[in-house]
């Protein structure tokens, strides 16, 4: 930690709340961070979200060996030390300023089988990885640190108070292993809360945009309202006829709350109304 906070120093960097910048010089963990990432695909492609003070970039070099490594970086002041990082490392390391929210994964590497490794920043994390599901060619394997009650929304089991949309999207789209807790005090500076590692490898499958984009849909509005039951969410949308036979088809009963319906139940529920019923409304 000290060894860090004096980098910090050297380079007259401080660190940024609004910026989510909490950061990790312990060695071990951020090894074992790459270690997770192991292996890379055959072309060893990996993407870095706010490599900040480079702690972990300096482990995937070391641990995950990749041919190229491209950072993204909002943070413009850690420039002259990622120049000088980069010095140390040539034809391995592309830094690219800007905000994650804001760059495709795709934009950076024509690779079609590329990793993600990030100590993602707490306030952008839920958005960048809910951007990276949905929007998943080429993405090969995600490493991703978030707050711990993030990785327990994720990874949450059906019928929890966790259960909710970010569950749905995620365990839809992705395989997901969840890896170790980091507790707060390894960061610098502190944040109030511990943080959990997890691998996501997206899944394949056969969905259009326009089913994605009716499943968000669906899934905001029934978590928004996740005490009251399926069938009076879908009724202040859908008439009578099309809610009946539409749960029925899907083994869903009426009287079910959302946080009682699984992934896959969300699915055909979106499917049926939208393709098979043709109801052309989001
Ligand atoms: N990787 C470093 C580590 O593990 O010590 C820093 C992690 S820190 C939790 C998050 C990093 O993401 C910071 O460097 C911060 O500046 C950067 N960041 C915050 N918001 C960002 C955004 N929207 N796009 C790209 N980087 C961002």
């Amino acid at each position: 930690m000290e060894l860090g906070r004096k980098l910090l120093e050297r380079y007259g960097l401080t660190h940024s709340k609004r910026l989510g910048q909490h950061f990790l010089f312990d060695r071990g963990i951020l090894e074992r961070i790459a270690r997770c990432a192991m292996p890379l695909s055959e072309d060893r492609i990996v993407i870095e979200v706010g490599p900040g003070p480079c702690g972990l970039t300096a482990a995937i070099l070391e641990i995950c060996k990749p041919r190229r490594l491209y950072c993204v970086e909002k943070d413009v002041s850690f420039e002259k030390l990622h120049r000088d990082f980069a010095a140390d490392h040539p034809g391995k390391l592309e830094f690219i300023y800007g905000d994650a929210l804001d760059i495709r994964p795709q934009s950076l590497t024509s690779n079609q089988n590329f990793s993600i490794i990030a100590n993602l920043p707490y306030n952008v994390g839920t958005k960048l990885l809910t951007n990276w599901i949905l929007d998943p060619v080429g993405i090969g394997k995600m490493t991703l640190m978030f707050q711990k009650e993030v990785a327990n929304r994720i990874n949450a089991a059906i019928g929890t108070k966790a259960y909710g949309r970010l569950s749905v999207i995620s365990q839809l789209f992705c395989e997901i292993e969840r890896l170790f807790d980091v507790p707060a005090g390894a960061f610098y500076p502190m944040p109030k809360v511990d943080s959990t590692v997890i691998n996501l490898v997206p899944k394949r499958t056969e969905l259009t945009t326009d089913d994605i984009n009716r499943l968000q849909n669906l899934t905001e509005n029934c978590f928004q309202k996740r005490r009251k039951m399926i069938h009076t969410i879908l009724k202040s949308k859908y008439p009578e006829p099309v809610i009946k036979e539409t749960l029925a088809q899907c083994n869903i009963t009426p009287t079910m709350r959302p946080e009682e319906i699984t992934p896959s139940q969300f699915l055909r529920l979106v499917r049926h109304i939208f393709r098979d019923l043709a109801l052309i409304k989001n």
